[in-house]
């Protein structure tokens, strides 16, 4: 099973911040690109949990809030 570096850090940002305590944004930053499954699955989670998620990849920046990113899936 192929590991999602992605969603490993934000399972530990989600631990370490806990996902009920205040409205900060949860910040990520990844040497590659983020993939298409993981863009998906952190656009869900940002409507689920109403956070915002902002992630810097190897190409650009995105910002993911109630089940959209600033990138417009185009990325
Ligand atoms: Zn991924
Ligand atoms: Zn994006």
């Amino acid at each position: 099973m192929r590991v999602h570096s992605e969603k490993l850090a934000i399972g530990f940002a989600l631990l370490c911040h806990g996902v009920e305590k205040g409205r900060k944004p949860i910040f990520i930053f990844k040497n590659l690109r983020v993939c298409g499954d993981c863009h998906e699955f952190i656009k869900g989670l940002s409507k689920v949990l109403r956070k915002v998620f902002l992630v810097r990849d190897a190409n650009r920046f995105h910002k993911f809030e109630n089940g959209t990113c600033s990138c417009g899936d185009y990325w």
